[in-house]
């Protein structure tokens, strides 16, 4: 016998015990965000491999490390996208959506591709929900979008879990200012670092502030700090942010290490985490990239927008017990048939069932099998109801409507009068 083949390393098959889960979290954030009057976009999965480079950055993790990259058969060199913002302002650019100031709000769904060793939490092929707002440069929209996470937490019911901390990156002159000092101090105590610390000193200094080698952090403590450097205008609109958050009532952390691992942030960085998911604690990410439009070879364009990570957030909510006692039951009402005419007319009935009552969901029991076969499926299916339909039933143009959880009598309803009733029992 041949081997069977299996998934890619990190790439996971989400199976119907758990897509319930993943539905309600994509409907509810879905709808979240037609409140707030963000549109949807829906970008390839894969891009030009430029892209990524050009965006991102060409010394961070992603882009050095992380990226599914591949010759097509024209030799063009593309890549499996590993997140969602550098298409995005591809696509606005491609179709002249933000030209002349036009404001866009904007999110996306879908699977991102990041070769990193897979453990809880981080896999190669992950899903995201990113937001995206272009042509809003206050931090009015900063707070907007920290806001609608805020309530997202809460009507999942996961707010207690998760803390906001917050940073600013600075313009890009503070923070070219800033590297300048950080790569003095550090390069008077190279011996101190780390290796992979010593190798950013020279090509992303800043990513060395979130290091995760404890002798590094230790020698962090007297660096100079980004908060020092920061410009005027940062300053305002980052005090602009905090006072906002504060009328909401939401709280943060102020986080002076959080650098964030794309180079195109400056201004507002964010993140949400948790303590309840081990080492992949962050569950969702943002920030501001005012210059990243223009880097692509737009127009000046303000940007900003965060990305979370649906994985962590599912395995959150089940972490926290706030998974939806409705989503255990996918099934209303499962008919039983026995015998071909029954069979035929139980068809026919639950089509008619399917016009009368379009939410009900009805299973009608495929193949044949005795009655308490077809039970027991029926008990399985976790459905509320049973309805049977045998010689008996057939010649009286009635079916047998049985509870199948609680202790209710079975009843018999006529053909006609069926939708009503079920209707009524189902709300019951
Ligand atoms: P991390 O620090 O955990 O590697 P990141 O900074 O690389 O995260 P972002 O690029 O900001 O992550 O992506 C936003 C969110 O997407 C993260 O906060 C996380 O929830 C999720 N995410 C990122 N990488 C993975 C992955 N490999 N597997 C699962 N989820 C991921
Ligand atoms: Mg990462």
């Amino acid at each position: 016998m041949s081997k069977t083949l299996q998934a890619i390393r990190g790439m996971n098959d989400i199976l119907p015990e758990q897509t319930p889960l993943w539905r309600y979290f994509e409907s509810t954030v879905a709808s979240l965000l037609d409140g707030y009057g963000y549109r949807q976009m829906r970008m390839p999965i894969v891009e030009a491999t430029e892209l990524f480079k050009r965006s991102i950055g060409e010394v961070t993790d992603i882009v050095e490390k992380e990226m599914y990259t591949f010759d097509d058969r024209n030799g063009d060199s593309l890549t499996l996208r590993p997140e969602g913002t550098a298409s995005c302002v591809r696509a606005v650019l491609e179709h002249g959506i933000t030209g002349g100031g036009q404001v866009q709000k904007l999110w996306y769904i879908g699977p991102m591709f990041r070769h990193e060793r897979p453990q809880k939490g981080r896999y190669r092929q992950f899903h995201q929900i990113g937001v995206e707002v272009f042509n809003l440069d206050g931090p009015d929209i900063d707070a907007e979008l920290i806001i609608m996470t805020w309530r997202l937490w809460g009507l999942l019911g996961i707010r207690p879990a998760l803390t906001l901390e917050l940073n600013s990156l600075g313009s890009s002159a503070a923070r070219a200012n800033y590297r300048e000092a950080l790569v003095e101090f550090l390069s008077a105590r190279l011996n101190q670092l780390d290796e992979d610390s010593k190798r950013r000193l020279a090509t992303n200094p800043l990513r060395i502030l979130d290091s995760k080698v404890p002798e590094t952090q230790a020698l962090l403590i007297d660096a100079p700090k980004l908060v020092d450097h920061l410009d005027d205008d940062s300053v305002t609109h980052f005090a602009g942010l905090t006072a906002r958050l504060d009328a909401a009532g939401i709280p943060y952390v102020l986080n002076p290490k959080l650098v964030r691992g794309l180079d195109y942030y400056g201004k507002t960085v964010f993140e949400w985490v948790t303590d309840q998911l081990g080492a992949q604690g962050t569950v969702c990410a943002g920030g501001r990239y005012d210059g990243l439009v223009e880097q692509m070879g737009g127009k000046p364009t303000a940007g900003v927008g965060f990305a979370m990570g649906i994985e962590r957030l599912v395995l959150l909510l089940e972490a926290l017990e706030q998974v939806p006692a409705a989503l255990a039951r996918q099934v209303d009402v499962y008919f039983c048939a026995l015998g071909a005419p029954a069979e035929l007319a139980a068809l026919v009935l639950a089509e008619r069932l399917r016009d009368q009552l379009p939410n009900l969901r009805l299973q009608v029991n495929a193949g044949a099998g005795s009655f308490k076969s077809q039970f027991k499926k029926a008990d399985k299916s976790g459905a509320l109801f049973a309805l049977i339909l045998a010689e008996d039933e057939l010649a009286q143009q009635t079916v047998a409507l049985k509870p199948l959880r609680g202790n209710g009598e079975q009843q018999h309803i006529s053909w006609t009068a069926l939708a009503e009733q079920l209707a009524a029992c189902l709300q019951a």
